[in-house]
């Protein structure tokens, strides 16, 4: 797109000239080291760079070109292959010598050397960062710390050279003792707190096999993996728990941490909101920035202008994209669609601006990382929660009949085996009762089908009213035919509910569901009981009380008929039945 190229150069411009905002101030003063418990170094710091990275310390100290920093604002550097360096100048105000560290807060930086020339000339040399393992360290540390004590009144002046493939950002602070184990425990509090919900995200999710969105759930995790790692590396954390063989390899994980996240969110997006089904045209947006984020694992490779590019589409669009799609899908009413919206905004909008900040467009303080770890705990919750609803929601749909509210076949089929199996085991019997709608058709043809549906929704109340024990279940089993499973009742008590269920229609549907019905409606009823055994099948007691109910049909309608005509109980038998239901 040649077209277009002059846009990425303003945007570098952009971001240059907010970088050189930051770097631009006079001469740094001296931080005084009181009694407070930590200090932001921002504003005490100045920056030297050094092209081919060849000065020493007593080089770099000599020379003359030496910039100021803005307090309160994180210098940013950008990209660069020069080292950097910067130099500060701290007093011990205090009557007592004193431990403190100095505190290098983004992690993701390759390498960090630390050199301090105490009053005596005694030369102090530290080096850490992300390329060099954490055992190297005097405090390992998720964040780069280098002590230096100090005696009272004494004045200590501080070089730090920098070398990064990742931005040249410098939020550092000066710690006291007791301030760096406070937030150690508050860190680790934290961290510890997030990352037990994230395993409890994915424990869930991959435990509840039955789910009826497995793709859907599968995507959840893996981006809930991806979205750990991405706050663990960003957090510092990955070089303290990988071996120190692997920490050379932390450069290329975070690049396979991003498109990772960025692949299975896109993915977890698309399934969730079925957007290939709503629209093939967005659908195939959204597969598009999926499939780009891939290249994030080989952007080094690619010359300025292109990485700029991806990581604008990949980091700003796609987000603002998808935001406006998940915004959209909730006002359509799709269902879930705002408890999931809430969940994409806030992982998204934190993407923006993380990558704005750490462009140097917006200023890097004063969320410091929190807006990560903290981005993974309010995504994961609502879209966890979006997706338990949404399973729930289309379990339910897929087992009801919409019409009628009553199980469909499919639920009826699973929970027949279900009491099959225990009422054998229990040796209890297990009755079924067949209903179908007499002259349904005729009725349909007077009245009209939405009179025809109304009374199969009064049919399929009595029918529910009649469910009133567990392992009862009313069904819709066909257009105007019903079921009803009745476990651990017998024959006779099956008969009787039955004449029960009849009467109970005719009393319902009297005068007709529509004022000019001018007859109520009847039903015919067929009962079948057996006792489970080994090696018979359920669906033989089905084929049974249908004949039984095509029986009541041949013998006139509006009446219950048995298959084993034997079990057909005397009148006080009802009665009897009755009583113990
Ligand atoms: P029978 O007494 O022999 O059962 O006679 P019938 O007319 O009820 O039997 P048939 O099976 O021939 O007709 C069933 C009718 O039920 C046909 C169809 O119009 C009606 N029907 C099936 N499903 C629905 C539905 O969901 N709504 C409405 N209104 N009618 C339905
Ligand atoms: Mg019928
Ligand atoms: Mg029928």
């Amino acid at each position: 797109m040649p077209g277009s190229f002059p846009k990425w150069i303003l945007l570098e411009l952009v971001m240059f000239a907010a970088i050189f905002c930051a770097a631009l101030s006079a001469s740094a003063e001296t931080l005084l080291l009181e009694d407070k418990p930590s200090y932001d170094l921002s504003g005490y710091m100045e920056i030297l760079t050094d092209p081919e990275n060849k000065l020493t310390v007593q080089q770099a100290a000599d020379r003359s070109d030496w910039t100021g920093t803005v307090r309160d604002r994180v210098p940013n550097l950008g990209f660069t292959q020069a080292a950097i360096w910067i130099r500060f100048s701290l007093a011990n105000r205090a009557d007592a010598a004193r431990k403190f560290y100095i505190s290098f807060e983004y992690p993701v930086t390759n390498s960090v050397a630390f050199y301090a020339k105490s009053p005596q000339g005694a030369l102090q040399k530290e080096h850490t960062g992300s390329s060099i393992p954490a055992s190297a360290n005097v405090v390992p540390d998720r964040y780069f710390l280098f002590p230096l004590t100090m005696g009272a009144g004494e004045t200590a002046v501080g070089y730090l050279k920098v070398q990064s493939t990742s931005r040249m950002i410098f939020p550092i602070r000066v710690l006291s003792d007791q301030a760096l184990f406070r937030k150690a425990i508050r860190d680790y509090t934290v961290y510890g707190a997030l990352l037990g919900f994230l395993v409890l995200v994915m424990l869930y999710f991959t435990a509840s096999g039955s789910f009826l969105h497995k793709g859907t759930a599968v995507c959840l995790v893996l981006y809930s993996i991806f979205f750990g790692m991405h706050t663990a590396i960003r957090g510092g954390f990955i070089r303290l728990l990988l071996p120190d063989i692997l920490v050379g390899i932390m450069d290329i994980l975070q690049l396979v941490v991003v498109a990772g996240l960025f692949f299975t969110g896109a993915k977890f997006f698309r399934l969730f909101l079925s957007l290939k089904s709503r629209s093939k045209f967005l659908d195939r947006i959204m597969t598009f920035f999926q499939y780009l984020s891939l290249t994030f694992i080989v952007i080094p490779i690619f010359p300025d202008p292109i990485i700029i590019a991806t990581t604008l589409v990949l980091i700003v669009i796609n987000p603002l994209f998808s935001i406006g799609l998940a915004f959209y899908f909730w006002r359509k009413g799709v269902s879930n669609a705002g408890i999931f919206a809430i969940g994409w905004v806030v992982a998204h909008l934190v993407a923006v601006h993380d990558f704005f900040r750490i462009n140097g467009v917006i200023s890097y303080e004063p969320l410091g990382e929190w807006p990560i770890p903290f981005s993974l705990f309010i995504a994961l919750l609502f879209l966890s929660i979006a997706l338990i609803r949404k399973n729930a929601a289309d379990r339910l749909m897929a087992e009801t009949d919409p019409l009628t509210r009553l199980a469909n076949r499919r639920k009826f089929d699973e929970v027949l085996h279900q009491e099959w199996d225990r009422c054998r085991r229990q040796q209890s019997p297990l009755s079924i009762i067949m209903a179908d709608v007499d002259h349904f058709k005729q009725y349909n043809d007077s009245f009209g089908h939405r009179a025809g549906d109304k009374c199969l929704c009064l049919v399929a109340d009595v029918l529910a009213n009649h469910a009133r024990r567990s392992g009862d279940l009313a069904v819709r089993y066909g257009g105007e035919e019903f079921v009803l499973l009745l476990p651990h009742l017998n024959a006779a008590g099956a008969f009787a509910a039955a004449e029960r269920i009849r009467n109970a229609v005719i009393q319902a549907t009297e005068g007709g569901t529509n004022r000019h019905a001018e007859d109520h409606i009847t039903i015919s009823l067929g009962v079948a009981t057996k006792i489970p055994e080994e090696g018979r099948n359920p669906e033989d007691l089905v084929l049974e009380a249908d004949k039984a109910m095509y029986e009541a049909k041949r013998a006139g309608r509006n009446r219950t008929a048995a298959f084993d005509q034997n079990v057909l109980p005397g009148r006080g038998a009802y009665e009897e039945a009755l009583a113990t239901k």
